[in-house]
């Protein structure tokens, strides 16, 4: 077997059928109608009143963080452990990110390192549900509480993921998604900013569209600046298919995901996300952790070894703190992060995708159970 990518779009349902209809009746920017059906079936996908659409996650996330009204000199806890994308929205404001390392165990924000970061200039938690997995939410809803903050969700990686039997999107005052190729669902490129509040999703309305007014008098009057992340109709489009079949892509990853634990449980030295007890994971990238001695090889060495079979494999993300471009944000040293720095030193994705296959799973398992005898 030979060459399994890293992660592949699966797009089974009408996205090709919906696109020709976009194209061929010329509605191709974001005024069509699917637009509108995307953002509806989304929102109600995730338990939630509002969607708006936008062009990518990293927008939506900037995005939800005007609507909740972060302005310059602001701080907004972040997990130290994510992708990049949810520093920098905090930065495009003006605004601080302020770093908080992981749990050990689940990979997601430690709630009992929050309170420590807050000060007078903290505005906003943005909790991460890495992998598709829920954070413990009820301690951020504690702390929220507590110190008068909102709560900002990435869920870049969680479409259809539940807390308490609630959806993501419901979780939060406001979430971000992304629909990148690689997500689990997707428009190639593109993003939706979901929330219950009527207030936040005018909001979005309004700066999503160069604050134009939203009484729909189009004046060329501009109150505010705003920008243009609007979705085009072609790429909602390819959306709407993809909510359509939701539930199918979203079993697809979990249970592809729950085939890489049986099969490689026995395995010692691979460490993978523990799921808590309240969440249920969609499983979005494989990640797995490898320590290298009790496993008999390096992390590198591994990756180099499925690379030589086939296998693509990627590296985990780097932590916020050790970003040349976020040093500022960073306090006082790199040792405050210990399970952000033991995740970026050790951790690689396996091949993930919603049409991934368990033959090729059991063919990368075997690989990695081969390489530990060598
Ligand atoms: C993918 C991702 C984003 C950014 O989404 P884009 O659509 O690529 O801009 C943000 N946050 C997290 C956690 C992600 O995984």
């Amino acid at each position: 077997m030979n060459n399994i990518p890293v992660c592949e779009p699966l797009l089974s349902g009408n996205e090709l059928q919906y696109v020709l209809d976009a194209v061929s009746t010329g509605w191709i920017s974001s005024s069509g109608t699917y637009v509108h059906k995307f953002e509806n079936s989304f929102a109600s996908y995730c338990d939630s009143k509002y969607g708006v659409s936008v062009c990518n996650g990293t927008v939506a996330l900037h995005l939800a963080l005007i609507a909740i009204g972060i302005k310059k000199g602001d701080e907004v806890i972040i997990p130290s452990f994510t992708m990049v994308a949810s520093a920098f929205a905090v930065c495009y404001l003006g605004a601080i990110p302020v770093f908080v390392d992981v749990k050990k165990d689940t990979w997601n924000i430690d709630p009992s390192k929050i309170s420590e970061k807050i000060t007078h200039k903290t505005k906003a938690i943005m909790v991460v549900s890495i992998f598709g997995l829920p954070c413990e939410m009820n301690k951020i809803y504690e702390i929220a509480k507590k110190y008068n903050l909102k709560i900002l969700e990435d869920a870049a990686e969680s479409h259809g993921s539940e807390y308490k039997g609630k959806k993501t999107g419901s979780l939060a005052d406001i979430t971000a998604f992304s629909f990148f190729a690689n997500k689990n669902l997707t428009t190639g490129e593109g993003g939706m900013v979901v929330t219950n509040d009527k207030k936040l999703y005018n909001n979005c309305l309004y700066y999503r569209n160069m604050c134009f007014s939203l009484d729909g008098n189009r004046n060329y009057i501009h109150q505010d600046i705003g920008y243009n992340y609007r979705l085009s109709n072609v790429l909602a489009a390819i959306g709407l298919a993809q909510v359509e079949k939701a539930d199918f892509y979203r079993k697809k990853r979990i249970s592809q995901g729950r085939l890489y634990e049986k099969k490689l449980q026995k395995v010692k030295g691979i460490v993978f996300q523990a799921k808590n007890k309240e969440s249920k994971s969609v499983y979005w990238m494989n990640g797995i952790v490898i320590d290298a001695k009790v496993y008999g090889h390096t992390r590198d060495e591994l990756i180099h070894y499925l690379s030589s079979k086939g296998v693509d494999t990627r590296l985990f993300f780097v932590g916020m703190h050790r970003q040349p471009s976020l040093l500022k944000y960073r306090g006082t040293n790199d040792n405050t992060f210990p399970v952000t720095n033991w995740l970026s030193e050790n951790g690689l994705y396996l091949p993930s995708g919603s049409g991934l296959g368990s033959k090729k799973i059991n063919y990368i398992c075997q690989q990695i159970i081969d390489f530990q005898k060598k």
